[in-house]
């Protein structure tokens, strides 16, 4: 069994890994500034990829803000649907999935 503390060190580290690669996309679109028609289109491409990172980064940071929160409530470590204990090997996997294995699918 991993400990909560060394489950929330885990959460904390990647939260701070996600904001900081999501202010390196917000800095790198607003260098798109570019008035060159060439250069324009290969930067839309890149805004949509960029953008699309960011937007699955904020989904992922608002699930482990809601997994911290279910650590400090107790909740962690079981699922939000059914209460099963949800498995160590899928927590190291996933550590801030609210649903166990069977739950999730
Ligand atoms: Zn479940």
């Amino acid at each position: 069994m991993t400990p909560i503390g060394d489950r929330k060190a885990q959460l904390l580290t990647r939260l701070s890994d996600l904001r900081d690669r999501l202010v390196k996309i917000e800095t790198e679109l607003d260098s798109h500034t570019t008035q060159d028609w060439d250069d324009l289109a290969t930067e839309r491409e890149e805004d949509e990829v960029l953008e699309g990172m960011g937007l699955s980064g904020q989904q992922e940071i608002r699930q482990i803000e809601a997994a911290l929160h279910r650590i400090e409530t107790g909740e962690y470590g079981f699922c939000a649907k059914c209460g099963a204990a949800i498995g160590e090997e899928r927590l190291d996997v996933l550590p801030q999935t609210p649903f166990c294995r069977d739950c999730a699918k």
